[in-house]
Formats: structure tokens, C-alpha cells, sequence
């Protein structure tokens, strides 16, 4: 057989009726390759089963006709860019007049006295039948289904149907090796690739599309499930040096509390890792407010009794400082702690990177910067990310080429569903933190809209007399974000000036000078700004005790978890506290949501609704997350799939770690394909 690597890499422009233009198209599409073609997968199929004579056909609905062309294709330029196709067509029952737009593939395609099935909009014009056809296919008695694929501007559909034949005839003529090894594909009841390849885009049968479905849906958990198990083999592959003594019991016993049992429990977790000679490599997990910080502080110290130099990286410069400080509070006076972000002064820079690679800091604490630097430490230990859920997996690869393999430690306060969390962190080993230090908190949610907007205020000015303090958030998506920027900066503005002019309005969003940030973080720290208008940078380790009321506004243009989140910034302090979701839109589904919100503080729960409402995106973030996307698999509805596809992932590299056996090469290429799509490196 042949090396289907070559076949599948080969450039679409290879492929018949393929040129520099359709290939930009296609690229558009993210189709690169002969491989990315076939799985192009279609979005749905026309189903020519329900033909109806034209006598018979609804009016300004879509039907389906099965006729014989009379005239060839009349071809009409109305302007610029818009070429208009008119034939005529009949059945035993009448004439049609076929209609179609700027397609010229599809009118030549019609040829006179074909027979063929149409698909489309049927109107009346001057007591004439017209139809403008979504799909057409020459007629064939055994012919019930033709693919519908997603198109995009300047490639229709019928389009990429002719060039997926094209693509098919190649690879047909090809006989390439099944990338699922035979065993599984047998033991799952899947078909083979090359029945499954012809069948998705092709199908005879409804049955065909759904064995060839079935077999995407498989190959594609399988295949992600092989990489992430790729990635955990190689970093177990490297060598760490042991964290052996252990100095814990000192530290936590200089601590202001006495830790909770998951405190202990995953500490003694993360040590017997760092004690041994495979660098560690584990997620803590545990809801807001759970004390991860304190967990990765007694690491920290233990690193450095041990003579190594520790990281600490967060996500954003409020974060990292305010981990700075933290750890300046808690660590005896003799560790020294440096603050490192991409608001440091150069001369400062400078100072830290110097006294990194001297060994006189003993703890990094920093955002991105710290691993985008040539920062070089003398001897580093052990690196600990914070919100692990925004790092992706590329960056983390990054960080462990710093030191001398060091031993890493993620922590994430995003619950992630059990079966996404397997593909997410399959490479990670697991640590729990499910207990919180000041018992259940009670933090009330409301859902109100905006007719409420003065009683809500009024709540919020009575309890910013007696002293605490409130936040109000504004929602800011990705594609809009400097109107939602204004939106944030207005409702400021306003408030400061009319309803809360007599308080300290603070205004804090992602777009601020990181001086500027702080300035208001402290501000709200130390109480000299009662409220605080922001966007979701704080929805990340924020930590104000006194804050106890959260307003957000546009509540349903958020994610579950992530108001979770944002909620999870009030009652810290264990005083009562409320959250007040405020939205406009009256659908069922943002009803629902927001009654779950309202009536759960289980942040698994509301994370397994997102998955299903939402899909992964909302875990994964961007696609910075280094895993592939999924073309035909859903991680909320193919559960079942997941967990089947991760034991047969598990028994493949069982026998075959590296996937070097020479009956796994089909789908080591294939594994390796789906992640160099997204630069991720799987083997090495
Ligand atoms: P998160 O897990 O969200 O990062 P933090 O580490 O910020 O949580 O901890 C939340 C708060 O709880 C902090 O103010 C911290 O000082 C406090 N805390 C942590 N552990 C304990 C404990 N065992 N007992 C009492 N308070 C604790
Ligand atoms: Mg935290």
C-alpha cells in the first residue's frame, strides 16, 4: 500500500477543477490538502426521495422536482457581477422555468434533455412556475441523497460537490491503509475508511450516512484522544530533578489559618510527585475561593528550601501582582519574591533577569512575559500557571523547555466537565480541592431586568452605606470590543456623575495601562472605591473580602461558567452576599440558564448545561487551547463516543507508547496531522 501521508498532503491545486482561485476558497475553509477535502464533511443532505410533479409543487417553499431539461441554458448579463441562467424543464405534468444566479457550473451541468432532480424555491410568476435551485443532480433511479456542504462567498455548495468527486476518484485510485488499526475499528463495529470516505459524501442509503458518521464521529475522539496521550508520554519521557525534603510542615504552620483537609490532601499529592525523578505535571482544580494560592505558596517554599527557583505565572498583571503581594505576605523574609510583567521598566527587567540567572531570586511571580522573555533562571524547579484554562497547551510545552525539565503545576478554578476534562488535561494528572475554608458560601442570585434598574441601585447604595462594596460588570465580546469598551466607559461615566455621585467610582477594563489597573484594583482593595464598573478582566482571582454585591448586566450574553466566575468574586469574606444577573432578553433558553444560575453555586453543574448549550469552546477559550477543532464530533452530545474513544486510545499505547509499530504508521500520520493543523507538536 501506499504512504498515504504523501497521497493525503497533496496540495487541493492537484485536485481537477481546482485552480488559484477556487484553492484561496477553499483555503478559506481551512482546506489545504487532499485530506482536508474529504473531511469536508457535508452539513446535511438533499433528500430527493419527496419528488413531486410540477403540477404538484407548493408555492414559495422548497421543493423537490424530478424533470427533464428542454432548453440549454440562456444566458442573461444584468450588470457587473451578476449573470442571470434560464432553461426550461417539464414532466409528464407541466413546464418550469429554471432560474438560477451567477452559477455557471450549475447551468452547464444542466444539459438539455437531462434528466434531473432539482431542489429549490418555487415561485409563480405570470402563472409560470420558476424554481432557483439549491442542488441539483443528474437523475439516477437508485439516488435518494446528495450532499449539502457548507459554502462560503464565491464557492457554492454544487461547487464543492465537483470537486469533491474529483477528490474522491483520486483517492479511490489510491487504496490507502485505514488509520484505525483493525483491531479497534473491529471491536467498535466501525466500517472502513475507504467505504466511510465514499459513503459520507455520497450515500446510497440513509444508512450510509449514518455508519460513515458514526466512523468520523469515532476516528475523530480517537484520533485527538492518541495526540493528547502522545503529549502526557512525552513529558513523562523527561527527567526531573526529585524535590525530596520536605519543609511544609514549617510553613504551614507559620500560616495565618490551618488548611483545609483538600488543602493537605493535594499538597501531599503535588509533593510526592516533586519528589520523584518524572517531572510533575498536574492540574489543580478547585472552585473560586478554595485556596489554591496557599497550595502553590507551600510548593513554592518547599522548592526553594530545596535550593531550586520557582514561577509563578497568571493570566493578567492585576493577577500577578496581587499574587506577588500574597506571596510577600506569607513567605519568611529570607525567599526572595520578584514581580516580572510586561509593565516592568526595562532597567527593572534588566535587574530581575540578572539576578535570575545568579540564583538571588528565589520565586518569579509574572504574566506571559515571563515565558515570551529570554528569562533564564539558574535553576528552576518548579513552574506553577494559575487559570490554567487560558493557557494553552503550546504555551505550556514552552514553559517546560525552560528548565532543566521542571516540575509544573497548573491550577484552574473552571469546573470542566468530567469527559472534556479527559481530552483537555488527558496528558495531566488530576487534583481536587473540593472543600472551601469558610464553609458553603452564601451568595444569593437574582435575575431581574432592566425595569429594575433603580431598586437594584437603590440596593446597591444601601449596602455601599453600610460599608461594603459592589461591582458592576459589563459584558464585552470578542468581535465588538471597542463598543462594548464604551458601553463600560459610559455606564462609568454616568453613574459617577448621577446615581452614585456621592460614592468613589472606580472604572477598570482590559484596555488600561496596567499602572492605571492597579491604581484602581488598590483602590478597591483598600475601600477607597466603593464600586467598581469593569468588564470581565476581573473575572479571574480577583480578591476584595468586603465586596458583596455583584451586578451583571447582560447577563445572558455570558457563559454559565463564566458568570460563575464573575460570581465568584463576592462572598469571600462569608458575609451574605448577592448576585444580581440583569437581562432584557426574554427567550426560554436564557430563561432557563438563568434559573439554573440562580438556583445552583455547583460550578460542575452549570459547567456540564455550558457543554451542552454552548459546546467545549467555552472551556477550551480560543483556539489557543492547542487542541484541534472538531469537525464532526460534539463533546455534548458524543459522551459516550469520548469515553469509548479513550480506552481504545489507552490500549493502542499500552503496546505501542510511541505509536512506532509499523500497523499504527497510518494512524500515527493521521494523529499527527490533526495537531500540526493547529501547530501543536504530538511526537518528537
Ligand atoms: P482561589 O482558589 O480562588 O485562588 P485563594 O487562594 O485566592 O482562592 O483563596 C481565597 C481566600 O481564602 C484567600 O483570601 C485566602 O487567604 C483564604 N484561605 C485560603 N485557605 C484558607 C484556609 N485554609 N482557611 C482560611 N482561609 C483560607
Ligand atoms: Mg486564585
Amino acid at each position: 500500500m501506499k504512504n498515504a501521508s504523501a497521497v493525503y498532503d497533496s496540495d487541493i491545486k492537484f485536485i481537477k477543477g481546482v485552480g488559484e482561485k477556487r484553492a484561496k476558497l477553499l483555503n478559506k475553509l481551512g482546506i489545504e490538502n487532499l485530506y482536508d477535502v474529504l473531511h469536508f464533511f457535508p452539513r446535511k443532505y438533499a433528500d430527493f426521495s419527496s419528488a413531486v410533479k410540477i403540477a404538484d409543487v407548493k408555492v414559495d417553499e422548497v421543493n423537490c422536482i424530478h424533470v427533464t431539461v428542454c432548453t440549454p441554458a440562456e444566458e442573461n448579463f444584468i450588470r457587473k457581477g451578476m449573470t442571470i441562467f434560464k432553461l426550461k424543464a417539464m414532466d409528464e405534468t407541466g413546464l418550469i422555468n429554471i432560474v438560477i444566479f451567477n452559477n455557471k457550473y450549475m447551468a452547464d451541468s444542466l444539459s438539455a434533455g437531462g434528466e434531473f432532480f432539482i431542489i429549490g424555491k418555487v415561485t409563480e410568476d405570470y402563472h409560470a412556475f420558476q424554481i432557483s435551485p439549491q442542488t441539483v443532480q443528474p437523475f439516477r433511479e437508485d439516488l435518494f441523497y446528495s450532499p449539502v456542504y457548507p459554502s462560503t462567498a464565491g464557492l457554492n455548495s454544487f461547487a464543492i460537490e465537483r470537486i469533491m468527486k474529483n477528490a474522491l476518484s483520486i483517492y479511490k485510485s489510491e487504496n490507502l491503509p485505514d488509520p484505525i488499526p483493525d483491531e479497534v475499528r473491529t471491536r467498535n463495529r466501525l466500517c472502513h475508511e475507504q467505504y466511510a470516505v465514499e459513503a459520507i459524501h455520497f450515500p446510497k442509503n440513509e444508512n450510509d450516512i449514518d455508519i460513515s458518521r458514526k466512523r468520523f464521529i469515532f476516528e475523530e475522539l480517537f484520533f485527538l484522544q492518541c495526540g493528547m496521550l502522545a503529549v502526557k508520554q512525552r513529558v513523562k519521557k523527561q527527567s526531573a530533578i526529585p524535590i525530596k525534603k520536605r519543609f511544609d510542615g514549617e510553613f504551614v504552620s507559620s500560616l495565618p489559618y490551618t488548611l483545609t483537609n483538600a488543602q493537605k490532601r493535594v499538597i501531599d499529592e503535588c509533593l510526592f510527585d516533586m519528589g520523584g525523578n518524572v517531572p510533575m505535571n498536574r492540574l489543580l482544580q478547585g472552585d473560586v475561593g478554595s485556596g489554591k494560592t496557599v497550595v502553590a505558596a507551600t510548593l513554592m517554599h518547599t522548592a526553594v528550601k530545596n535550593g531550586r527557583q520557582c514561577a509563578l505565572m497568571a493570566p493578567t498583571e492585576i493577577l500577578a501582582a496581587q499574587h506577588f503581594e500574597t506571596l510577600s505576605s506569607l513567605m519568611p523574609r529570607e525567599i526572595t519574591i520578584s514581580l516580572l510583567t510586561g509593565a516592568t521598566k526595562k532597567r527593572e527587567k534588566d535587574r530581575i533577569k540578572a539576578a535570575l540567572v545568579s540564583g538571588e531570586i528565589d520565586i518569579l511571580v509574572g504574566t506571559h512575559a515571563v515565558i515570551t522573555d529570554d528569562t533564564l533562571f539558574s535553576d528552576l524547579g518548579l513552574i506553577i500557571i494559575d487559570e490554567q484554562h487560558r493557557f494553552g497547551v503550546r504555551q505550556r510545552s514552552a514553559l517546560s523547555v525552560k528548565g532543566k525539565d521542571p516540575h509544573v503545576l497548573v491550577m484552574s478554578a473552571t469546573p470542566i466537565p468530567r469527559t472534556l476534562s479527559l481530552i483537555i488535561y488527558g496528558e495531566l494528572d488530576v487534583s481536587i480541592i473540593d472543600e472551601m475554608p469558610h464553609g458553603k458560601k452564601s451568595v444569593r442570585t437574582y435575575c431581574v431586568d432592566s425595569t429594575y434598574e433603580k431598586r437594584v441601585y437603590d440596593f446597591i447604595k444601601k449596602n455601599l452605606d453600610s460599608g461594603k462594596q459592589a461591582y458592576i460588570v459589563c459584558p464585552l465580546v470578542e468581535e465588538n470590543e471597542e463598543n462594548e469598551l464604551t458601553a463600560a466607559k459610559k455606564l462609568f461615566e454616568e453613574l459617577e456623575k448621577n446615581v452614585f455621585s456621592s460614592y468613589s467610582v472606580g472604572l477598570l477594563h482590559g484596555k488600561m495601562k496596567s499602572k492605571e489597573k492597579e491604581k484602581v484594583m488598590n483602590g478597591f482593595a483598600d475601600g477607597s472605591i466603593n464600586l467598581l464598573v469593569s468588564t470581565t478582566v476581573i473575572e479571574v482571582g480577583i480578591d476584595v473580602k468586603n465586596a458583596t454585591i455583584m451586578l451583571i448586566r447582560d447577563a445572558d450574553r455570558f457563559g454559565l461558567s463564566q458568570l460563575h466566575q464573575l460570581r465568584g468574586r463576592i462572598g469571600r469574606g462569608g458575609d451574605e452576599s448577592h448576585c444580581i444577573l440583569m437581562t432584557d432578553n426574554k427567550s426560554e433558553s436564557v430563561r432557563d440558564r438563568m434559573k439554573l444560575m440562580c438556583s445552583t453555586l455547583d460550578g460542575f453543574i452549570l459547567a456540564d448545561e455550558d457543554l451542552k448549550n454552548r459546546g467545549p469552546g467555552e472551556f477550551l477559550g480560543s483556539r489557543q487551547s492547542g487542541l484541534p477543532s472538531l469537525k464532526i464530533a460534539s463533546f455534548a452530545d458524543d459522551l459516550e463516543t469520548v469515553r469509548i474513544a479513550a480506552r481504545e486510545a489507552q490500549r493502542v499505547f499500552r503496546t505501542d507508547p510511541k505509536l512506532i509499530d509499523p500497523k499504527n504508521a497510518a494512524l500515527r500520520d493521521a494523529v499527527k496531522r490533526m495537531f500540526d493543523k493547529n501547530n501543536s507538536v504530538v511526537f518528537n
